[in-house]
């Protein structure tokens, strides 16, 4: 006996980015995820979901609504994209109900009052990222709020990244059906799941020790730490020196680039300029005796 954990997907103000990073899931990879059990006993029946359903128009929605009518309570609603709230919401809409547009708050608040769970997956729905940015016409607000604002309280994970990871995404849904819904402890203050964001890049990057030793990259090729570069590595969690991007192959520092801060609130007006380096980032002694050296 199968059991089935039906998903809703909604795309709310967002790039479909976080769609594409899931489709390359490596291990398991989509199709596994979409047809197997992703754990023993457990298929994922993906609903909706408008980037890889085949139907289109009424009879997606007609799945969207049934998913909602039939499995009330039972669903995991995730949602990827900040939610548009400016006054009548209409700078977004998912399908129609009689004649009119139903708008994406609409959607999303309707959804999560009969939902299991709540998953924000990417910065955008976690925390507001691009689509909130100033001046932010269209209202856009994370999930969190917008539940919170409308007094809906439903278990909610934040899955932050522009995209995240798909381990970070595909590894939580596998927790909550393997051991259930997270514990408050399994969290972080900004609800994002601590096996995969609770330690700085910076605690893990392999260019640390050029950073301890003051040995900063001044451009793009030069060995060493990436701080004068921009890097934002210093204040921004998650695992991504350890799992690494593209089924391990390498990732943003390991190429050469600065970490922009994608998982973090912050991202990405009070992370930019992202190629000026950090202005509060005490650096260790050891670095400015060698610094001092190199000026002399
Ligand atoms: S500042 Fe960036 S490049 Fe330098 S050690 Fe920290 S995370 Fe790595
Ligand atoms: S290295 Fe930084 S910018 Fe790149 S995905 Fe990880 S958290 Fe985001």
């Amino acid at each position: 006996m199968v059991k089935e954990l039906p998903v809703i997907y909604l795309q709310t103000a967002a790039c479909s980015g976080c769609a594409v990073t899931l489709l390359n899931t490596a291990s398991p990879t989509i199709k596994n995820v979409l047809i197997d059990q992703i754990a023993p006993g457990v298929h994922i029946n993906l609903r909706f979901h408008p980037v890889i359903m085949a139907a289109a128009g009424e009879m997606a929605i007609r799945a969207m609504e049934d998913t909602a009518e039939q499995k009330k309570g039972e669903y995991v609603l995730v949602v990827d994209g900040a939610v548009p709230t400016a006054p009548g919401a209409v700078y977004g809409a998912i399908g129609e109900r009689n004649g009119k547009p139903v708008t994406m708050l609409q959607r999303v608040t309707e959804l999560a009052a009969d939902a299991l769970a709540v998953i924000a997956l990417g910065t955008c729905a976690s925390f507001g990222g691009i689509p909130a940015a100033p001046p932010n016409p269209t209202g856009c607000q994370p999930v969190r709020d917008v539940l919170k604002k409308e007094g809906i309280s439903k278990p909610l994970v934040n899955i932050p990244g522009c995209p995240p990871h798909p381990d970070w995404f595909v590894g939580t849904v596998a927790g909550v059906i393997l051991n259930g819904l997270p514990a408050a402890d399994d969290l972080d203050d900004l609800l994002r799941p601590r096996a995969f964001y609770g330690k700085l890049i910076h605690e893990n990057c392999p260019r640390r020790a050029c950073f301890d030793e003051g040995k900063f990259a001044r451009k793009f090729g030069d060995e060493g730490c990436l701080y004068e570069l921009g890097c934002k590595g210093p204040i921004t969690y998650a695992d991504c020196p350890v799992r690494r991007w593209n089924s391990g192959t390498n990732w943003v520092i390991g190429a050469g680039a600065p970490c922009n801060g994608c998982t973090q609130p912050e991202f990405p007006d009070q992370t930019a300029p992202f190629y000026e380096k950090l202005v509060d980032v005490e650096l260790p002694t050891i670095g400015a005796y060698w610094a001092g050296k190199e000026e002399k």
